[in-house]
C-alpha cells in the first residue's frame, strides 16, 4: 500500500477539488497553481480527508494512476500492485487525529482483502521525484497502532 499526501490548491484543505480532480472534473482555470497541473490524469483508490472522512474513488481491484513513475523492491510501475491512499496535508506539515484513528482501519479492512507485504511512502518508491507524504507523517505510530511488524514498514525499520 502506497500513502500519499494531497491537497488542492496545495496547503489548502477542505474543499472539494482533489475529488473533482480525481473525476476529471477540476477547471484549471480556477486557481493559478492548477495551471502547473493542467491536464494530469491521476486517480487514487482512497482519500482520508483531514477531519476523516473516507473516500474511495477506484476499487482496489482496478488499478489507479497514483504512483507514477516509481520502483519498489526492484519492480518497476507501483500502480501496477499497490493501493494508492491519499491523505489530504501537505509535505512537510503534520496531520490529523482523525487521520491517525481512521488510516489503521482501512489498511486493516484491505489486509483482510488482499495480501499487503509492506506499507510504504510514495517519497520511497519515488525518491528524488516524490517526497509525500513527508517528514510530518508519523509512520511509528501507525505502526504502533497497527501492531504489524516494524519490517513492513521501509519508513520504520
Ligand atoms: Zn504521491
Amino acid at each position: 500500500m502506497l500513502l500519499h499526501s494531497i491537497s488542492l490548491p496545495p496547503g489548502e484543505y477542505g474543499g472539494d477539488a482533489i475529488e473533482r480532480l480525481f473525476t476529471n472534473r477540476l477547471d484549471w482555470d480556477e486557481h493559478p497553481y492548477y495551471q502547473q497541473i493542467r491536464g494530469l490524469q491521476v486517480s487514487s483508490h482512497f482519500v482520508l480527508r483531514r477531519d476523516g472522512e473516507l473516500l474511495q474513488f477506484v476499487s482496489c481491484d482496478q488499478r489507479a494512476w497514483h504512483a507514477g513513475r516509481s520502483q519498489w523492491l526492484g519492480r518497476d510501475n507501483c500502480n501496477d500492485f499497490s493501493v494508492g491512499i491519499e491523505l489530504e496535508g501537505l509535505e512537510g506539515e503534520t496531520f490529523e487525529e482523525a487521520q491517525y484513528l481512521v488510516l489503521p482501519r482501512l489498511l486493516q479492512a484491505i489486509a483482510g482483502q488482499y495480501p499487503v507485504r509492506h506499507i510504504a511512502g510514495h517519497e520511497h518508491v519515488a525518491p528524488g521525484r516524490k517526497i509525500d507524504p513527508g517528514p510530518g507523517f508519523d509512520w511509528p505510530r501507525l505502526q504502533a497502532s497497527l501492531g504489524w511488524p516494524a519490517s513492513m514498514f521501509p519508513a520504520v525499520a
